[in-house]
């Protein structure tokens, strides 16, 4: 059973802890001991990939309040994925969202860092 003290908190009926298990099948793209990164299912552009913590939180804030550690790992696995993907360097360009409420289009509440790129990006974001 997990409590909010639990160090790697697992929720069975939570979509992104089940791909981070295993148990559904993505396309993951990038592993790290504290993170999991797989492509988007609807991608927004040529490059879209989640990349999510392991451990279980519901957004992006109580990630950051809760295993701040791991939160700056989501941004060293995004560089990484982004020169993967040959998003980076001065003629790419990349965005990372955080979508954090449901009043902001979080439809899926385990913390994921989108990281979209291969066409350039509008300003402001919809
Ligand atoms: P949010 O709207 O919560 O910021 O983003 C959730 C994202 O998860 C959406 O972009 C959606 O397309 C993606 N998504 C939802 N279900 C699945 C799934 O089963 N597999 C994958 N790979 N992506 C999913
Ligand atoms: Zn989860």
């Amino acid at each position: 059973m997990t409590s909010p003290t639990d160090p790697t908190p697992f929720d069975p009926d939570c979509l992104f802890c089940k791909i981070a298990a295993g148990e559904i099948p993505a396309t993951i793209v990038h592993e790290s001991e504290t993170t999991v990164a797989f492509r988007d299912l609807n991608p927004q552009a040529p490059t879209h990939v989640l990349v999510i913590p392991r451990s279980h939180y519901p957004n992006a804030a109580e990630l950051a309040a809760g295993e701040p550690a791991t939160a700056a790992d989501l941004f060293d696995a995004a560089r990484e994925i982004a020169v993967q993907e040959g998003i980076d360097g001065p003629d790419g360009g990349y965005r990372m969202v955080f979508n954090t409420g449901a009043a902001a289009h979080q439809t899926v509440f385990h913390a994921h860092l989108h990281v979209l790129g291969g066409r350039p990006m509008g300003w402001p974001p919809g």
